[in-house]
């Protein structure tokens, strides 16, 4: 992950214990507000439509938690910043959330800032920005013009592609290269020969995959639908991962494959639905409620508010460990799955809500994942023992 290292000094402050710090903040800078209306967005309900203003974090609220953050971290701090669409809230508004992040810094702290964005608002400026303080950039893609143009789409139904490519052109003409993150569903799930071809000539070499769910983050109890089948994704993954591999060699980062690859070298997956438990992310809206993921961003799993109560009062909320504990309550299938060091039982927004009267159910994507695993789980292993034999 990009960091810029900040030795200046900070206040003395009373130094917190690790329970007081999350380990990331995820902030819905502008909650819901987007100005595209994809077919599939699981969060904003506006339709492209941004009336009344852009609603942005106020700026003792930012100030607040970026100081709170700031004196915490021990050694890294990280910002996740995510929308609807978070360039709406403006240049200058980031301007001040790296200065708020310098001025609360303590000395040898890394700053890490993420931000995922649907990519069309990007300009030089924007560009600069992020190459100068070193964002790691997630842009929005779901394949090739005739693909993306079906689900991405503006408020009045027209397609995205050319405008997300131009934003992509920009960044890459300042020197940020953008991670991809591509939704699968019905429109491209299976034309992954046509997806590979379009990576490989835009030559994009950090993607993540996320497959489809039809359900929104402010519906967290009811079960979810999904655009593809469970077996439709694991063929995409094993074609995906030849893909990846390339005889040995990846050129490439596809996220899942690389957690993996980290998991066989005895490293905890970075990406939630893998790892051992939910991580401590506090996720944010504009208006500093708080809650635990955010996939579940209703008012039975909100923590409090980060205006009125501190990072450590919300890190300690009650909720919060009754929302890790779904995680770690696996299912007896899993709990017998010869896949469950890798795969961790998926995650628990995707496994069936409404009928616990048979016990906890598995993950959605549970046959995916087992497809993927007994496909390449040779191929990974040597990569690992490859890698660890080349630093002996
Ligand atoms: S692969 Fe399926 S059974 Fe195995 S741990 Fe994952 S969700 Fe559970
Ligand atoms: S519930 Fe799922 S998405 Fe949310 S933190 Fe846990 S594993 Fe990740």
């Amino acid at each position: 992950m990009n960091r810029i290292s900040l030795p200046t000094a900070s206040p003395c402050i009373k130094e917190p214990s690790l329970s007081e710090i999350p380990q990331a903040i995820m902030w819905k800078t502008v909650s819901e507000q987007c100005n595209l209306a994809c077919k599939y967005c699981y969060y904003s309900h506006c339709q492209g439509q941004l009336r009344g203003g852009v609603q942005r974090i106020a700026p003792d609220l930012l100030q607040k938690v970026i100081r709170e953050m700031m004196s915490a971290a021990r050694g890294n701090a990280t910002f996740l910043w995510q929308g609807g669409e978070p360039l709406l809230a403006g240049l200058p508004f980031f301007e001040q959330v790296v200065s708020f992040q310098a001025q609360y810094a303590r000395p040898h702290t890394l700053i890490h800032n993420a931000i995922q964005t649907n990519g069309t608002l990007i300009t030089r400026r924007w560009a600069a920005f992020f190459k100068r303080y070193a964002f790691v950039v997630g842009v929005s893609l779901d394949g090739p013009q005739h693909i993306h143009d079906v689900q991405r789409i503006t408020s009045s139904g027209a397609g995205t592609y050319s405008a997300v490519m131009k934003g992509v052109h920009t960044l890459r003409a300042e020197g940020v290269d953008p991670n991809i993150l591509m939704v699968l569903h019905e429109d491209n799930i299976q034309r992954q020969e046509e997806l590979f071809d379009w990576m490989d000539r835009e030559s994009f070499r950090h993607v993540q995959f996320i497959p489809c769910m039809s359900f929104t983050s402010q519906q967290s109890t009811t079960d979810a639908s999904y655009a593809i089948s469970a077996e439709q994704y694991g063929q995409f993954l094993c074609r995906a991962f030849d893909w990846w591999y390339r005889e040995g060699r990846p050129v490439s980062s596809i996220r899942m494959f690389e957690d993996w690859l980290q998991q066989m070298l005895g490293l905890e997956s970075s990406s939630c639905i893998h790892a051992s438990s939910c991580p401590r992310v506090l996720v944010l809206d504009h208006l500093g409620n708080a809650y635990p993921c955010d996939f579940f961003i209703q008012p039975s799993f909100k923590l409090g508010n980060a205006s009125d109560q501190t990072l450590a009062e919300l890190n300690q909320a009650a909720a919060w460990e009754f929302f890790r504990q779904a995680k770690s309550d696996l299912p007896l299938s899993c709990k017998q799955c010869k896949y469950v060091h890798y795969c961790r039982g998926g995650c628990p927004r995707n496994r069936p809500m409404s009928d616990s009267s048979a016990g906890i159910g598995c993950d959605y994507f549970c046959k995916s994942y087992r497809m993927l695993y007994a496909y390449a789980e040779d191929r990974i292993r040597l990569l690992a023992q490859q890698i660890l034999s080349s630093k002996d």
